[in-house]
């Protein structure tokens, strides 16, 4: 496997360059300079680059996804029967806890993501945080509504996202009205 990475340096990124990734926008950057669609982003090739693996599996309704570490890997598990914009998100999300929370080599299994009840200290609110900014970028959520469209379908075609993650940003970014 040494002599495939070699052969194809940027296929993936190095230890050191993971682990200096901290922010969503970082990782948009390091998208970007391989060559990966940032909007919307191409967040299956950016879990890809960062060495870690992607199952998509059927879940029971109730779990989106999860990040584990097996036989030397991180894996990323997101449940396959949800639609493929909402598993975009579980794929953002487990990526959040990865950057954020896996420093001890912790495992994450998440039910569902959006919850009212979500303390906006967990690390739960923080994954979602993460992938909301990862997956729509505020600048351009908000050259998006202003100069484009601001109805919720366009944004979500946009950015390739569900409807409801739309509206969660939107009203964290304190746009409100026009159906948003
Ligand atoms: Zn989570």
């Amino acid at each position: 496997m040494a002599v495939m990475r070699r052969k194809n340096p940027k296929r993936v990124v190095s230890e050191r360059d993971i682990y200096s990734c901290n922010s969503a926008d970082e990782l948009i950057a390091l998208a970007k300079r391989h060559g990966l669609s940032d909007v919307p982003l191409d967040v299956d090739g950016l879990i890809r680059i960062l060495n870690i693996r992607i199952r998509r599996e059927a879940m029971d309704d109730e779990t989106s996804g999860y990040l584990k570490r097996m036989d030397e890997h991180w894996v990323i598990g997101v449940n396959n029967l949800h639609h493929p914009r909402r598993q975009r998100f579980t794929l953002a999300h487990e990526l959040g806890h990865f950057v954020l929370h896996q420093k001890n080599g912790r495992e994450f299994v998440d039910k569902i993501l959006y919850r009212n009840n979500l303390d906006s200290n967990s690390e739960e609110a923080e994954a979602n945080v993460f992938a909301a900014n990862l997956l729509m970028p505020e600048a351009e959520f908000r050259r998006f509504l202003s100069g484009v469209s601001d109805q919720v379908e366009d944004i979500a075609s946009h950015f390739n996202v569900s409807a409801l993650a739309v509206r969660i940003r939107a009203k964290n970014l304190g746009f409100s009205g026009h159906g948003l």
